[in-house]
């Protein structure tokens, strides 16, 4: 929608007349224009709905339907690819919405609303004995919902999935205000089309989620931690697909790089790989998890310059602090540009020769971790510290990135999502005929466009 900044005006006093939960105040506006990806987008949101009930939240939608004003629902605004930006619409934030309604320790299921933030969840998962397993490095933050939108993944995912293994069903509000139940409290079941698997990952564009049953798992007794050393990040990544082809399972398969470590041991005054030029975290769980570790060790030391393992709480700890710092640390020395394309594991080594080829052929520097269990690697493209504007190096340097993740018969995003960030490269991965399909979905659900427009698709 492109109002004159007239009709603007009239909707942003009727939005405001209308909710009390509505707000245009400075610092609202400001909040709700970015995400953490940090793109300004077009335009300050039209106002800020900070939602109060689901009631409301189908009130927001269908005044906006009827009037053709854009929506961007938000959760934490922890989102990497920009698909919180509001692009002048009007920003629905269900953050609010925190309630962990139920968790059933029977069926090992819980039922909360999309505010809930994704550790608290775990934790009062872990006062029944269970798990609820997706551990986005943004945990301590990020909501539930905007961890369905995005379809989030994280340390744990390597064995126990990623967020969309975890949903059974979603309440979902319809771009028409119509509140649907998709999906089942069961852990099976095949009747109608998989609805909640296609809300999940969504990004916004199809409806707001404001209620999930989620599954839960046993919470694992015992766990055990590898660390190894490596000369250089190539042959860190040759241990990890070493591991897949043995057969074996870890519960969480982290890879830093040399530039990674640097700024890591900089910001928490660590030293954690010393001169290595790239480590390897290795994670074990469940009753077996220090026979299990000891296999790791043993492929994991075939190329490594050295390998320790300690079943010790603290330094456990201290070592996966070190891995969910890793943006933090780069962040605090450079402006980045945060990217996760995901390969096949056996192609890893592959992706981060070619990151650090581009790297060298364009002068930017980029620092790489990876979820190397899944193939996940993001290669951080950076640029000064201090400089708003992306030079046109980085964009150049990030297009070769996706265009090497398709040539290795990857993706372009494994967690983090489409957004407004990466969508001018989606007709690359998907083909015009999926994407067309994706767009005769989206008008199904919102013949207007009014829900996250300029998003994901
Ligand atoms: C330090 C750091 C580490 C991170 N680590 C990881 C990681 O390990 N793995 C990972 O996957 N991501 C990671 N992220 C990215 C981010 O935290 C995730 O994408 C997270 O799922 C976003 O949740 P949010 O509540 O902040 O959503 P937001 O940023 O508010 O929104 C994200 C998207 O979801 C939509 N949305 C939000 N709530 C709803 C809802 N209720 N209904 C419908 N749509 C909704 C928004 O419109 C937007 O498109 C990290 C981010 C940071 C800052």
């Amino acid at each position: 929608m492109t109002a004159s900044p007239e009709l603007r005006a009239d909707l942003r006093a009727e939005a405001l007349a209308r909710w009390a939960e509505a707000s245009a105040s400075p610092d609202e506006l400001a909040r709700g224009r970015t995400d953490r990806s940090g793109d300004l987008g077009t335009a300050e949101p039209l106002a800020v709905v900070r939602a109060r009930d689901v009631p409301q939240v189908q009130d927001v939608l269908a005044w906006a339907d009827a009037r053709g004003v854009p929506v961007v629902p938000r959760g934490a605004g922890s989102g990497l690819a920009g698909g919180a930006v509001a692009n002048g619409a009007l920003v629905l934030d269900v953050a609010g919405l925190d309630r962990i309604v139920s968790i059933d320790p029977v069926d090992e299921v819980a039922v909360v609303e999309p505010g809930v933030v994704t550790a608290d969840l775990d934790a009062a998962a872990a006062e029944h004995g269970l798990l609820y397993a997706p551990d986005p490095a943004s945990a301590g933050f990020s909501t539930i919902g905007g961890n369905i939108a995005t379809n989030a993944g994280g340390m744990r995912c390597v064995k126990y999935g990623v967020t969309r293994d975890a949903v059974l069903g979603l309440d979902v509000v319809l771009a028409d205000g119509r509140l649907v139940r998709t999906g089942r409290a069961t852990l099976k079941g095949v009747v109608g089309y998989d609805l909640t698997g296609l809300f999940v990952g969504s990004e916004g564009t199809l409806g707001v989620v404001v209620g999930a049953t989620l599954r839960l798992r046993p919470r694992p007794v015992g766990q055990a931690t590898a660390l190894a050393t490596y000369v250089d990040v190539e042959a860190a990544a040759r241990a990890c697909a070493a591991l897949g082809a043995a057969r074996l399972r870890p519960s969480l398969l982290e890879l830093l790089d040399r530039a990674t470590l640097e700024a890591v041991d900089a910001f928490t005054g660590s030293d954690l790989g010393g001169d290595a030029g790239a480590v390897v975290i290795a994670q074990t769980d469940g009753p077996e998890a220090d026979d299990e570790i000891a296999r790791i060790e043993k492929v994991l030391a075939d190329d490594a310059v050295s390998v320790e393992h300690t079943s010790d709480p603290d330094r456990t700890d201290a070592l996966l602090a070190a891995r969910r710092l890793a943006l933090p640390a780069i962040e605090a020395r450079a402006t980045a540009l945060i990217e996760d394309i995901c390969v096949p594991r056996s192609r890893l080594a592959e992706a981060v020769r070619g990151v650090e080829r581009i790297a060298a052929e364009t002068g930017v520097r980029i620092y790489s971790f990876a979820h190397a269990g899944d193939g996940n690697l993001h290669p951080i493209v950076t640029w000064e510290k201090g400089v708003a504007v992306r030079p046109p190096e980085v964009d150049a340097a990030a297009a070769r990135v996706f265009a090497l993740a398709l040539e290795l018969g990857g993706t372009l995003s494994g967690e983090h999502g489409v957004g407004t960030l990466k969508r001018a490269f989606l007709g690359d991965e998907l083909g015009a005929d999926v994407l067309g399909l994706h767009h005769g979905i989206k008008a199904a659900l919102d013949p207007r466009g009014t829900l996250n427009p300029g998003k994901a698709i």
